[in-house]
């Protein structure tokens, strides 16, 4: 790599054999530190060689200062001096000289490297990433030169990370043998409050353990390799598969993604309806009994057609007692995918909003009125979290954060994690919610001002705009974030969308990608924080 055989022998030394990415580093920063002016000058005037020192670093101990570096890198060079010191430092002629033609001559020697570097975690991403759609790349590589720019003055710093990442890519975009998660039956994912199950401990990958903590959520029953990716990518984290339907009266079938701790968890309480019949009491009446179901099926973001529920009356209404097993079939059928209940004789009739606001353990008219329609709030609604779960899963963190919680919430919808926080007594200190619908952002505001908070919520619309140097602004004037939450868009993924189910690749669904980016661009700004 171009390294003289000296300063590799002392980078051995002061490092050990074994840790090739601390040699790396120190030689990447003994050579960027001899070639510049400053240090020539430095040795010059010493008449002192690299091996007469004691420890060469010992002079620049504050080398991550930024300042310092800075004033070091920033010293001009002219052409041939650049290109030299890109070779000396490991680098081929021609990355060298694409590097001052495209940034210029009068660019910096890390403004060089680093887009030495962002070019060549491009090419790495591009060979590994080969298998993954065109929306997924940028998403990626976006994240690689966020922080490359991010990280501008330090350059050891963004050595360290390219080479961490670049393993990681490789890591998780590596084909696996057996692609399909299984999904657990029952799912009651690392317990539910509902049922017994065995005490479970699980033992966190090390680069998953926290600040901050994170909890991603997505449908269940995705297309082969979906989970496999998404753990993947967020740490090697098993997903916990949960059923609602141990939390209330309808199913929802979801993975959970997240480094919490799973002891000690407790439900909201009041418990919901645990059936349909306590939930909605008054279908009772009409209930026939060749009907058994006890729970709803998934609450959808479209409910079933009035020309629907009028076929259904009319299929009935010729039978005065039990209709015939098929035209029962016929009706059981169409009930169970509409989620239609019984509203009077020989009537069925789709839920209304307010009763799946109930359902999902929103508060009553969370998603009425303030110029939303009909359609929105069932779209919005059908997207959101079940807040009796999720309460479940982040319970946990009552005891951890008395005096309350930052958190950065991405795909906020109608405000599942922030709800289920509030009610589980858990005080909101500053709430960045990124949403891209404005109907989603007001009903969140809404109830944000109708909770009287005292907090502070700070709305954004797109994910994809929110980069290093805006989350760093944030994160510095609230001092961080305990809790990223996100449910990406599972548009692509759901098995009702047929045309489109096309995985993590499709349109929406590859959003998750920007979940991980986002978070992992938060865990780079807390570990570098602390
Ligand atoms: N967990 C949420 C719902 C998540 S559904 C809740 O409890 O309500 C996914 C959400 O992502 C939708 O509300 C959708 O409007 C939003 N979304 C889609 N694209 C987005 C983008 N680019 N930036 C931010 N939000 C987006």
């Amino acid at each position: 790599m171009g390294f003289s055989k000296k300063m590799v022998a002392k980078a051995i030394q002061e490092n050990g054999e074994e840790n090739t990415d601390s040699i790396l580093e120190t030689l990447l920063t003994y050579s960027a530190l001899e070639s510049s002016p400053q240090r020539q000058h430095h040795i010059d005037s010493d008449h002192c060689s690299l091996e007469c020192e004691g420890n060469f670093l010992d002079d620049f101990s504050d080398i991550d200062s930024c300042s310092n570096n800075e004033k070091i890198m920033n010293t001009e060079f002219d052409e041939e001096d650049k290109l030299s010191s890109l070779v000396n430092m490991g680098y081929t002629v021609d990355e060298a000289s694409l590097a001052i033609d495209r940034c210029g001559l009068d660019s910096s020697l890390v403004e060089l490297t680093d887009f030495i570097c962002a070019a060549q975690m491009a090419k790495v991403a591009d060979a590994h990433l080969s298998e993954l759609p065109l929306e997924v790349k940028p998403k990626l590589k976006h994240s690689c030169n966020e922080y490359a720019k991010h990280k501008k003055r330090k350059l050891s710093d963004y050595e360290m990370w390219t080479k961490k990442k670049q393993n990681e890519f490789e890591k998780r975009l590596l084909p696996d043998d057996d692609e399909t998660i299984r999904l657990p039956h029952p799912m009651i994912g690392f317990g539910v409050p509902t049922e017994p199950c065995p005490t479970i401990h699980r033992t966190l990958p090390e680069a998953a353990i926290g600040p901050p903590f994170f909890y991603y959520e997505n449908v269940a029953l995705a297309p082969k390799g979906v989970w496999t990716t998404i753990s993947r990518f967020l740490y090697d984290v098993e997903p916990e598969f949960v059923d609602s339907k141990y939390f209330c009266a309808a199913a929802r079938k979801r993975g959970y993604v997240h480094n919490l701790p799973i002891q000690d968890r407790f439900p909201l309480l009041p418990f919901p309806p645990q059936t349909i019949h306590e939930a909605l009491p008054l279908t009772r009446k009409w209930w026939p009994s060749w009907d058994r179901r006890t729970k709803l099926n998934c609450l959808q973001t479209v409910i079933g057609s009035a020309k629907l529920t009028q076929r259904i009356r009319k299929a009935l209404e010729d039978y005065d007692g039990e209709p015939p097993l098929s035209v029962q079939k016929y009706v059981l059928d169409e009930c169970r995918q509409w989620n239609l209940v019984w509203v009077g004789r020989n009537k069925v009739a789709p839920l209304e909003a307010d009763e799946v606001e109930m359902l999902l353990g929103f508060p009553r008219n969370h998603t009425r009125g303030g110029g939303i329609s009909r359609t929105d709030r069932y779209k919005s609604l059908g997207n959101s979290f079940q807040i009796d779960t999720v309460a479940y899963h982040l319970s946990v963190l009552k005891d951890m954060f008395p005096g309350g919680i930052n958190l950065l919430s991405l795909f906020s919808g109608i405000g599942g994690a922030e709800v289920a926080l509030h009610r589980l007594g858990i005080p909101l200190k500053n709430v960045v919610s990124v949403e891209i619908s404005e109907v989603n952002r007001n009903i969140l505001r809404c109830w944000w001002e109708e909770t009287n908070q005292r907090g502070n919520l700070i709305d954004l619309a797109d994910v994809q705009q929110l980069n290093g140097d805006r989350l760093e602004q944030l994160m510095s004037s609230i001092g961080g974030f305990d809790l990223v939450v996100g449910g990406s868009p599972c548009n692509n993924l759901t098995g009702s969308n047929r045309l489109h189910r096309d995985g993590l690749e499709g349109k929406e669904s590859a959003l998750f990608f920007d979940y991980f980016r986002i978070l992992d661009l938060v865990k780079c700004i807390m570990t570098k924080a602390q």
